[in-house]
């Protein structure tokens, strides 16, 4: 988990490209090594993933937030994960006094996703009660790669807010993964 720029708002704002043309600077793909900088105009809905389905998604990292183990930074994170079979996955970060032994609460969904037999990421949001939109961290980002594509949608909310929806491929651009190695899973 890690914190990101944005401050939660009630008001929807378009993020700071606002008035740049981006028609020519950015592109889209479906395929990992391909241009996928995304446009970066804050999106209220991914059509790829329905709005039922984004609602459990969300009040599963809600839920999650709530069953933290953040003793130390006093600062919950919950996260869910949907999968290629419709099912909700969801995680906490659980602290540690030795610090470095403590988990994020991405890598706690995904373990959670493959033990139950997912191994795709549809879609993924990410819920905290810090004040700013949170987003997963660098090692949770690569985490993600190993199971989501380019255009995987991460929703960012607080507990009662939607915020900012990014694709994987906007926040680990030019990224390694599995397909990058011969036998691919
Ligand atoms: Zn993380």
């Amino acid at each position: 988990m890690r914190k990101s720029d944005g401050m939660i708002s009630s008001k929807p704002k378009l993020a700071h490209c606002k008035g740049i043309t981006l028609s020519g600077l950015y592109t889209k793909s479906k395929k990992w090594g391909e241009p996928v900088i995304m446009d970066c105009i804050m999106r209220s809905s991914i059509p790829s993933v329905p709005g039922n389905e984004q609602k459990a998604l969300l009040d599963a990292a809600r839920h999650a937030c709530t069953q933290a183990y953040a003793p130390y930074s006093h600062f919950p994170v919950g996260a869910a994960v949907l999968d290629e079979h419709g099912h909700i996955h969801s995680g906490c970060n659980v602290e540690n006094a030795a610090y470095p032994q403590g988990a994020c609460a991405e890598a706690a969904a995904l373990a959670a996703m493959v033990l139950a037999g997912g191994r795709q990421v549809r879609a993924v949001a990410v819920a905290g009660t810090g004040g700013q939109w949170i987003t997963p961290c660098g090692g949770c980002r690569q985490r993600l790669r190993e199971f989501g594509g380019p255009d995987t949608p991460i929703f960012t909310a607080s507990p009662t807010e939607v915020g900012p929806i990014h694709t994987l491929a906007e926040l680990l651009p030019h990224s390694f993964g599995p397909d990058h190695l011969p036998g691919t899973p």
